[in-house]
């Protein structure tokens, strides 16, 4: 069955590509291809040309993986597919209205591309054997030349408050949500390609990204899932030949860099700003649409014949958004733009542009440069997020009663506390408590306080003291090869703390030394992205050398586990001289 529907690929993509006034020269097409009963497509509501349903299930229930891309595909009739398009299908920069999404193609690059690195782990979620990368269809798919021609391609249109300022339509600009696969474990993924060409939403940009900033998101999505931290996962980034002009710094020094694609991957892509363009443009009917899609498709546990399901979906965005911010502080990560656009409905870390993780302890950091207020600094993220939460709950207003707003504004005011519970929680395990005593909290916060005064590493010195004895630490006797926690041992009241930190460590009833220590060396990585680390990734793959980036994705996969490599390229260390005033800035 795979083997002949995939020699149907490539009519339907022909007869995609064509108006959808031209349904009478397919039906002739197919008489003569000889299909007797007529087609195994029809035609759906937008006039594109899908499998019939009963054809289409030996597309996706498969139990092995694939080991190649003529034997895999999404299916047609995905579940978006009932969800509003834009009848307009010319792709041009405009205000688009009443719909979801517009069908549009990605814009194939004019010169060859070439493949910097692919997720193995991705390809498998995917249902691919890791072989197919050898093939041409491959690369075609994951540059954008060649989508699947079962599924025609859409760009959301969704809005949403930049730097807390409205900014009206914005939209997938330069992404392409080319198919949702459902893979052998029955989970649904959906694919979208980023720096694919223009759309009806690219406004006065040119529809791609470069391959700097693809590189950092590339692996910043995998490093971030391997931290345990709920984000997009990215499979793939290619890069080609085609000039892309950016001013890197906005400072009129514009400079030619490459086009490049990532293959994103997540369970949905609806942000914040979906459903706010909906309530800023008056679309109520298109609005109630949308949440009800999302419930049903992402918060099944939520019943849909529940007077009061807006509510509950509002209040678990919240409480998982709390979450996902707690969560990037017990790593150190910095989002860098927490606009809501860039805000999951599903509290999934995306939209990977100038992060940062945090090196030298610092509440005050902000890793992009283009925002002079450090609205978005690491110590601020929080207070954002209950701002994005505001921002929601203003969009789902159309849809709840007044009863039902109070309650939501009761839900609002708990975020901080829901933020801090999550904090203390997720600090505990970085501390290797265990259970819960009133003083954690005070010793949590009097080792931050030594590392804000000490500007030691943040990552390194949680590590260091996964690694350290508590005989060492009772000894105060921090070695050098502990180079993080022995510049807070200068601190004058860090005796005080150990001995805090120790007596603490006693009530842990049935724990050892050596279980601690694994324990929290699980929960206190050695290796993040730091933003050097990426950069030397980036200036190598500038050159065509993309080794870097293939070793820090293999190091990022496993970053709770010393290794050799790492060590030799000094991804525990401190950012070598070269890379000491770095920037980032929103340029992509
Ligand atoms: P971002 O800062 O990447 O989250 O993008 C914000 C908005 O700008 C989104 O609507 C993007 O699609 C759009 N955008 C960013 N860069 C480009 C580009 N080069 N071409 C078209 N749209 C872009
Ligand atoms: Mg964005």
């Amino acid at each position: 069955m795979e083997q002949s529907l995939s020699k149907l690929k490539p009519v339907i993509m022909l007869l995609n590509r064509v108006p959808p006034s031209l349904s009478l020269l397919a039906a002739i097409y197919s008489c003569c291809l000889g299909w007797k009963s007529g087609p195994p497509f029809v035609a759906d509501k937008y006039g594109r040309f899908i499998l019939h349903k009963s054809n289409t299930s030996g597309f996706c229930e498969r139990k092995t993986k694939v080991p190649s891309m003529d034997l895999w595909s999404v299916p047609s009739d995905d579940v978006l597919a009932d969800l509003p398009v834009d009848p307009i299908r010319t792709n041009y920069v405009r205000k688009v209205k009443n719909c979801i999404f517009s069908l549009v193609y990605p814009t194939p690059f004019m010169t060859n591309t070439h493949l910097v690195a692919v997720s193995g782990d991705v390809l498998d979620v995917l249902d691919l054997d890791i072989s197919v990368v050898n093939e041409e269809g491959f690369l075609h798919f994951v540059s954008g030349g060649k989508t699947d021609p079962v599924f025609i391609p859409l760009a959301h249109r969704y809005g949403g408050h930049q730097f807390s300022v409205w900014a009206g339509q914005l939209g997938d600009g330069r992404a392409h949500l080319v198919g949702a696969y459902i893979n052998r474990y029955g989970e649904r993924w959906e694919l979208q390609l980023k720096g694919s060409g223009k759309t009806p939403y690219s406004r006065n940009g040119d529809g791609r990204a470069v391959l700097r900033s693809s590189i950092r998101e590339f692996l910043c999505s995998e490093a971030m899932h391997f931290l345990g931290i709920p984000t997009s996962r990215a499979a793939s980034i290619v890069v080609s030949d085609d000039a892309i002009w950016r001013d890197q710094f906005y400072n009129g020094n514009f400079r030619k860099e490459r086009g490049a694609v990532v293959l994103r991957v997540a369970k949905s892509w609806f942000r914040i700003g979906s459903l706010e363009i909906l309530t800023h443009s008056g679309e109520y009917d298109l609005l109630r649409i949308l949440v009800e899609f999302i419930i049903k498709e992402h918060f099944p546990s939520i019943s849909i014949a529940d007077p009061s399901r807006v509510l509950e979906f509002f209040s678990r965005v919240v409480h998982q958004t709390a979450n996902l911010i707690a969560l990037w502080m017990s790593v150190g990560f910095t989002h860098g733009v927490c606009n809501t656009d860039n805000f999951s409905l599903l509290s999934i870390t995306i939209d990977y542009g100038p992060f940062g993780f945090m090196e030298d302890y610092d509440a005050d950091y902000v890793p992009n440069t283009s925002d002079d207020e450090g609205r978005y600094r690491i110590g601020n993220q929080a207070n954002v997020g209950m701002f994005n939460m505001n921002k929601l709950l203003q969009a789902l207003n159309p849809l709840m009663d007044s009863r039902q707003k109070q309650l939501a504004s009761h839900v609002i005011k708990g975020f901080p506390d829901l933020y801090y519970q999550r904090f203390k929680e997720l600090f505990s395990v970085k501390f290797g408590f265990l259970g819960e005593t009133e003083q954690d909290f005070a010793i949590i916060a009097l080792f931050l306080s030594l590392l804000e005064d000490t500007r030691a590493d943040f990552t390194m010195t949680f590590r260091d003291l996964s690694e350290i004895t508590e005989e060492q630490l009772l000894h105060l006797s921090i070695p050098q090869e502990y180079w993080a926690l022995h510049i807070v041992s200068q601190h004058k009241n860090f005796p005080k703390w150990v001995h805090l930190y120790l007596q603490r460590l006693k009530r842990n009833t049935d724990d050892t030394d050596s279980k601690r220590r694994e324990r929290m060396s699980n929960s206190n990585p050695r290796y993040v992205l730091r933003n050097w680390m990426a950069e030397s990734a980036v200036l190598k793959a500038e050159r065509n050398d993309f080794s870097e980036v293939r070793l820090l994705l293999n190091t990022l996969r496993q970053p709770f586990r010393k290794q050799k490599i790492a060590e030799m390229a000094g991804y525990s260390k401190h950012a070598p001289a070269w890379a000491r005033d770095l920037k980032v800035s929103c340029s992509s």
